[in-house]
């Protein structure tokens, strides 16, 4: 399992949403390095702060208002934040580099971008590039060959009732396994179709007019009816489908069994043909919410098959929107864009098209990428760095109140453990067998998603891809890995405000420093600490260690159960649980790590701060965002992350924070010391 920085900026939106406009000083290049920070005097910009507000009552606000009240968002973007600038710089980037390649024949990259750049030829084609395979779906008559083309359907990227792939096995991590997923719903999860607010159900009748538009756009007929009557099928695999909160649940989700017992539990649905229809013919598979796959096949086997092929008919379509006409994407947007995110505008051709680009041939854009942006100094200042937050990680488990004896003895085992991956991958993935089609723009896209299930299909009996990574090095985000006992860290997100080798290393321990913090603790927050020294999801501590972590956890979401950023609509603390401990752990870890860097000197005062106040202000810099309505609320619902104002204000949860701004008690975020949550 593998988890995130940041959440996605848009679940269920065909392209991940990237930047507009940069309001920002542009970063420091390889090419150029500067002698002052990108921001402000030492790394963080106090221009952006709002003095008016007092830490104590919002220290978010307080690090971040001005920026946030003059800062829009732009048209084409669900929200704004440090994340999002360094994004759009990354964007631009890329874009030079294709823009470079463009004009050879010979470059994959540049062919399959001119490619993508060239909407005439898409729109002149019409909707002949999708045809054939619509004319698939149509030629479906039974449950057998609607399962297989679910399988084929899975191969090309298109979601179909279930979602499988080949990850480690939790509990034999040397070895690869098909693991499958609950899946079916069109609409970002299953609180979509049964919370009861007004909210969900104008976002409900907007879907069904979506799937109705959606259906006249392909000449469908009685779109109206097929529309309410696909609704009604999702909404009852909505009821079977698990929560978000078991859905993340290590134990639970871990339900290893032959296909045969498979096909005796949800005998509803062919999986031989399934699987089948992409030449796997599994003996055992993980199946992580086997109730959910009984309730969806028994549903699919009494629905009638008109539902079925419009199910897989509009999951194409949706799948495939920014490949085909304008008319068709467009319509994909209002919904999946503007109604789900808030977002007012697609993104011009060019952004889409970088992104078209990192998700399908990723790792070729991503060697030229660090060649020229990623100097080597930032990968030998990242080395120290994860050494420094890794052995400050150390003493503090040596000093953990409520963990035995025994489990530190195996904590400092799994700290051993650890591969850090930093910039970009030892070894480059191989392109050469996706075929890159001049003019041919949908089949490219169809080529590379099928190429990418290929690659990943074809782990299966092989041993573990150790060098492996699971974003391009032009990403801003990281991550954690369970199973491999690892936490990767792309090359743009060692940037400022982050990184920033001009900066008060206050401030970097703050950014980066906290966030090498909060991927290390994933790997012990509630799901993580589950996993052993050799990525086995394998209990390690005893029962004791287990209950009093429960007991510490407990206080944590219920400081998250708390706030509520719309009347009504909470965080959810269950939900959020790892990540707030990532970031409470991230943090606390990030703090001893800068201390310890100090060499026993006291920290200078720059502008007036103190060492730990600058430390603090970092951290709160690198997540101010605003998020348009929607967007938040999808957040929600989906993005295990809490809002970023929360994460700034976990700060209220350390004893140094309070020493170093001295907030006065009664204010909004001051706890009495007796409820700040201290886990590790
Ligand atoms: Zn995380």
């Amino acid at each position: 399992m593998k988890f995130l920085l940041m959440g996605a900026a848009a679940t269920g939106l065909a392209l991940a949403a990237t930047v507009a406009h940069a309001d920002q000083p542009a970063t420091t290049t390889a090419a150029a390095p500067a002698a002052k920070p990108t921001y402000g005097t030492y790394g963080f910009d106090t221009a952006g702060m709002d003095a008016s507000v007092k830490p104590g009552d919002d220290f978010y606000e307080y690090a971040n208002g001005t920026w946030l009240k003059n800062t829009p968002i732009p048209a084409d973007k669900s929200n704004y934040g440090a994340f999002t600038v360094l994004d759009e710089l990354s964007q631009k980037r890329t874009r030079e580099i294709l823009d470079g390649a463009k004009t050879d024949p010979n470059s994959k990259i540049g062919v399959a971008y001119a490619t993508y750049l060239d909407s005439a030829a898409v729109e002149a084609k019409g909707l002949a590039p999708i045809k054939p395979w619509l004319a698939e779906i149509g030629a479906v008559k039974d449950l057998k060959a609607y399962a297989a083309l679910s399988g084929k359907a899975a191969r090309a990227g298109v979601r179909g009732p279930f979602r499988f792939y080949v990850g480690q096995d939790d509990k034999d991590p040397e070895t690869y396994i098909l693991s499958m997923m609950q899946g079916g719903l069109g609409l970002p999860d299953r609180d979509y179709y049964l919370d009861q607010s007004e909210k969900m159900a104008a976002i409900r009748t907007a879907y069904v007019a979506h799937l109705e538009q959606m259906l006249t756009l392909l000449g469908e007929p009685n779109a109206k009816a097929r529309a309410a009557a696909l609704m009604a099928f999702e909404t009852e695999i909505a009821k079977v489908h698990w929560t978000q909160v078991d859905s993340r649940d290590a134990d639970k989700t871990y339900n290893k069994m032959t296909l045969a017992a498979l096909q005796k539990a949800a005998p509803g649905f062919d999986f031989a043909a399934y699987f089948g229809a992409v030449g796997l013919k599994p003996t055992d598979l993980l199946v992580a919410q086997p109730s959910a796959v009984t309730g969806e096949a028994a549903l699919i086997a009494k629905a009638p098959i008109g539902v079925l092929k419009d199910s897989l008919l509009l999951r194409s379509v949706h799948s495939y929107a920014d490949y085909l006409p304008d008319n068709i994407a467009s319509a994909d947007f209002a919904f999946f864009g503007t109604t789900l995110s808030g977002t007012p505008e697609r993104e011009e051709r060019w952004k889409r098209g970088v992104t078209f680009l990192k998700e399908s041939l990723g790792e070729e854009v991503g060697k030229v990428y660090v060649a020229k942006y990623f100097p080597p100094e930032t990968k030998a200042a990242m080395d120290q760095l994860v050494k420094n937050v890794l052995s400050a990680m150390g003493r503090r488990i040596d000093g953990l109140p409520w963990m035995s004896d025994e489990a530190k003895a195996r904590a400092h085992k799994k700290l051993a453990a650890f591969t850090p991956k930093i910039g970009y991958p030892d070894r480059w993935r191989d392109y050469s067998g996706l075929t890159i089609t001049s003019g041919d723009l949908f089949g490219n896209a169809m080529r590379a998603n099928q190429f990418d299930f290929d690659y990943n299909i074809g782990k299966l009996g092989k041993p573990i891809y150790r060098w492996e990574w699971g974003m391009t090095p032009m990403e801003i985000n990281a991550y954690a890995n369970f199973g491999m006992v690892e936490i990767v860290f792309p090359a743009a997100i060692l940037q400022p405000p982050f990184f920033d080798p001009n900066a008060d290393p206050a401030v970097n321990y703050g950014g980066i420093g906290a966030v090498i913090g909060h991927e290390l603790s994933h790997h012990f927050d509630d799901q993580g600490a589950k996993y052993d020294e050799t990525g086995k999801l394998n209990q390690w501590w005893t029962d004791q260690d287990v209950a009093n972590f429960k007991a510490l956890t407990a206080k944590l979401g219920a400081q998250y159960d708390a706030y509520e950023p719309f009347p009504g609509a909470h965080v959810k603390g269950a939900f959020t649980m790892g990540e707030n401990i990532g970031d409470l752990g991230g943090l606390a870890v990030a703090l001893d790590a800068y201390h310890a860097s100090l060499g026993g000197k006291a920290a200078p005062v720059i502008d007036g701060m103190t060492g730990d106040q600058r430390f603090f202000l970092g951290w709160a810099q690198v997540w101010r965002r605003n998020y348009r309505e929607a967007n938040l609320r999808q957040r929600l619902v989906t993005d295990p992350h809490a809002p970023s104002q929360y994460r700034a204000d976990i700060v209220r949860n350390f004893d140094a924070w309070y020493d170093a701004f001295k907030p006065a008690p009664g204010g909004k975020i001051y706890l009495d010391p007796k409820d700040r949550v201290k886990i590790w």
